[in-house]
């Protein structure tokens, strides 16, 4: 069935955080989000766990808004940290749940070490106040930012990570990342498309970086890339589309919701505050159906 001009330009947003991870609205909230903005679906893309998933789903079948199932998996790609999304997981399927488990597990091992090196630098924070920031979903460091701010070593999320966060900062503690073949193979064993987030955002020096990343994942069964994402320049747009249309891989959007976490970033406001289209999903769908 084809659809109209209108359906395939309805708004929607393909890469949405809840409190399962670092998001601060729950999968339910998030979907009633989406419904008073008007958007026809969004994607529910967790770090490293599929455990919202179903509130929203049965949150989107009360509201009548259509929710597709994700992830969003990091993997190592030196000195790259990529992060993919994987939409349409089956549940359960043992393969994927190794892995987001053995993600989850790092974590725990990582974060302790992350506090220890906060308070080395004067900013304790325990792993009481972490767990109570995090609420029962994956901590990661935007938990952390969070108390930081609360207790006033920070001025805000942004400030945390720059000066004691991000990647190369002062409390910076790598994590054990799985491959980009490992994970491709785990989305593909769930029947879930494996799509690259925000190919402009993973700190390449390059765009021989990027082309190189790409083709590795596009040789490994990767689908799709995020080429409309928050924030995007219009040259970083068409980056995007050109090196999908290189790879032969489709194109999707999202905005990356964090709700209040992220407050420069509004549910279904891509690039230029533009929507995305509806069409972009249908494409999405049927590669689903293709794998
Ligand atoms: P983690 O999962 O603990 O490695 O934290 C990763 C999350 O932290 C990302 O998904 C972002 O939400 C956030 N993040 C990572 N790097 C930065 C940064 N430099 N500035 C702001 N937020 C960041
Ligand atoms: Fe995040
Ligand atoms: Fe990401
Ligand atoms: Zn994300």
């Amino acid at each position: 069935m084809s659809l109209t001009w209108e359906e395939e330009n309805r708004p929607i947003d393909l890469h949405i955080h809840t409190t399962a991870s670092d998001g601060d609205k729950s999968p339910a909230a998030c979907v009633d989000e989406a419904k008073r903005l008007g958007l026809a679906a969004i994607a529910i893309t967790d770090h490293d766990t599929t455990a919202g998933n179903a509130e929203a789903l049965a949150r989107g079948r009360e509201t009548g808004l259509e929710v597709v199932p994700g992830v969003e998996i990091s993997v190592e790609h030196p000195p790259l940290t990529a992060h993919l999304l994987g939409y349409y997981p089956e549940p359960g399927s043992p393969a994927l749940d190794a892995v987001l488990s053995g993600l989850r597990e790092h974590r725990g091992e990582r974060n302790p070490l992350i506090l220890k090196r906060l308070a080395e630098l004067g900013c304790p924070v325990s792993q009481e106040e972490l767990a109570a920031e995090a609420g029962g979903g994956v901590v990661g460091r935007p938990h952390i930012a969070a108390v930081m701010v609360r207790k006033g070593y920070v001025r805000n999320l942004q400030d945390a990570f720059d000066r004691y966060l991000a990647k190369g900062a002062a409390a910076y503690v790598d994590r054990v990342r799985p491959s980009p073949e490992a994970a491709i193979h785990a989305l593909l064993a769930a029947r879930a498309v494996p799509v690259l987030a925000h190919p402009e955002a993973m700190g390449a020096r390059s765009q021989e970086e990027v082309e190189a990343l790409v083709a590795r994942l596009a040789e490994a069964g990767l689908r799709g890339l995020e080429a409309y994402y928050h924030g995007y320049s219009p040259a970083q747009i068409s980056a995007c589309l050109a090196l999908a249309g290189r790879h032969g891989l489709l194109v999707t959007g999202g905005t990356d919701y964090h709700g209040s976490k992220k407050p420069d970033i509004q549910m279904g406001r891509g690039p230029g505050g533009m929507h995305m289209p509806y069409r972009l999903l249908a494409e999405l769908k049927k590669a689903r159906e293709r794998l």
